[in-house]
């Protein structure tokens, strides 16, 4: 059957095909591990996810590359301010590398509590740097990048045509109050591929034009091209990622090797919270650790994910998280009742629910539309255990563990933790006062607290949203 994906590219649904009939090579953008990854980011992560799946349904092998970036990428997400990297190992008293090590960790342990896979490759930017600094001398030769006092930059005037993937218009854009911090710039396009490191700069390497650091950009084009070829499949990442990051990756590989890195290119949507944008002046940036410890499976985050294509935006309430759980136990429930049943069902149906599921998934990921198949499988009156092995199946793409019993774990945050320490030695001095004082503040901060011959049980209430 064939797969359909919307390519960014050429802003039309195409038929896939792969470069390599059996294998198809995908690269996606992967976190830069300066801060915890929100719940918007791992919407992006379960989409990927999702595709792979979905290739293997079809029969394909996979060989997906994702990137580690922990050096480069700076506070514009172009060429002004500072590495971000940096800002957060300054904000936090630890090196770089420590920041780097911990939230890779962290995003690690999202991804394996969604039940998403890990790519075959999975590679950090600071393991790369002499792979980005070949091709970023390999750009200068061919003449597509030039020095100035504080960078190399790519000079995007000796390209045929830029930019290729966005809609974005050079010209009013040029007009526009855009303010240039590198006046040596030719044009305010061009984009450091390689940046000199001013006298204290925490991260930086040696290279033909001094001690420096790479672009963002750069690296990607550099693993994608050292793991997959000049050319791949598939590339992937957040729409965010459309009008700078990819485009300039597209444009690096135009000068590198007059190739397109990737044929088709797929982009996930925004997650959005109650309506609007997630951001920490808002006070609405959720972590998989938040629903955890609301008592939710963080499978019913994935499962809420499927509510929306991935190319429409999804909205987060605690809602439909609430929704989507007892969504979850209905089809672990469906599912057994399926396993146990002793009807008889027709080949025909089993086959006609499975075409239909794989039409859906095939038909660029629509998620939405598969979730339906599968709703009238469980809700089908006949119980059979063929019904159970087709919904085994559908879930090599959903990810579900539908045959698995459910199991939360719900984290008590560490602070809440050390209130409850601090509240065991009030009471062993006997100092009633301040262990109810630490009670109500433990129930300010959404726990309960009830004290058994056991010890102290915690309890999660919830709060405002
Ligand atoms: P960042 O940590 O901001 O660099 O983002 C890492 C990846 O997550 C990128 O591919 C973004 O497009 C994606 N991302 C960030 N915020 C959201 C969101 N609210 N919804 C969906 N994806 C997001
Ligand atoms: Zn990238």
């Amino acid at each position: 059957m064939d797969i359909f994906f919307t390519n960014t590219l050429t802003r039309k649904k195409e038929v896939f095909k792969p470069i390599d009939e059996k294998e198809v090579r995908i690269y996606s953008c992967g976190p830069t591990v300066y801060k915890d990854a929100t719940i918007g980011n791992m919407r992006t992560s379960i989409f990927q996810d999702v595709l792979r799946r979905v290739l293997r349904y079809n029969g394909y092998k996979i060989k997906h590359v994702m990137n580690i970036t922990d050096v480069g990428h700076l506070v514009s997400d172009g060429d002004e301010g500072e590495d971000k990297m940096i800002k957060s190992a300054r904000e936090e008293h630890k090196s770089p590398a420590e920041i780097a090590d911990y939230y890779t960790k962290l995003f690690f342990e999202d991804l394996k509590n969604l039940n998403i896979e890990t790519p075959e490759i999975v590679c950090k930017a600071t393991d790369h740097i002499p792979d980005m600094l070949k091709y970023v001398e390999t750009l200068m030769e061919k003449g597509y990048a030039y020095e100035t006092s504080t960078a190399i930059y790519f000079d995007i005037s000796k390209l045929d045509k830029y930019p290729v993937l966005s809609n974005l218009n050079l010209e009013e854009q040029k007009a526009g109050a855009r303010v240039e911090v590198d006046p040596e710039k030719k044009s305010p396009y061009d984009f450091a591929l390689w940046i000199k490191a001013p006298e204290n700069h925490l991260m930086k390497w040696d290279s033909p034009w001094g001690p420096s650091y790479p672009g963002w950009h750069i690296e990607c084009s550099a693993m994608g091209q050292k793991y997959l070829g000049e050319q791949f499949d598939i590339h992937t990442g957040g729409i965010d990622l459309i009008p700078t990051h990819h485009e300039n990756e597209i444009a690096q590989s135009k000068g590198y090797c007059g190739k397109v890195p990737a044929r088709y290119w797929l982009h996930g949507e925004y997650l959005l919270i109650n309506g609007g944008k997630m951001s920490k002046s808002l006070g609405n940036v959720y972590l998989l650790r938040d629903i955890i410890n609301r008592g939710y499976s963080p499978l019913a985050y994935r499962l809420f994910s499927y509510s929306s294509h991935y190319r429409n935006k999804l909205n987060f309430t605690w809602e439909g998280i609430e929704a989507s759980q007892k969504s979850l136990e209905r089809l672990k429930q469906g599912y057994q009742a399926h396993l146990n049943g002793k009807d008889e069902v027709e080949d025909e149906k089993v086959n006609e629910y499975e075409e239909r599921f794989h039409k859906a998934i095939n038909d660029d990921l629509n998620m939405p539309l598969a979730m339906g198949v599968v709703w009238e499988v469980i809700r089908n009156d006949k119980k059979s255990p063929k019904l159970a092995k087709l919904l085994l199946k559908f879930d090599s793409v959903l990810g579900l563990k539908i045959d698995e019993k459910e199991e939360i774990k719900q984290e008590i945050p560490k602070e809440i933790l050390e209130l409850i320490e601090e509240r065991k030695k009030a009471r062993e001095d006997k100092n009633w006062e301040e262990s109810d004082r630490i009670r109500d503040l433990i129930k300010e901060k959404g726990y309960e607290i009830k004290d058994t011959k056991e010890g102290t049980e915690v309890r999660f209430l919830g709060t405002e949203d």
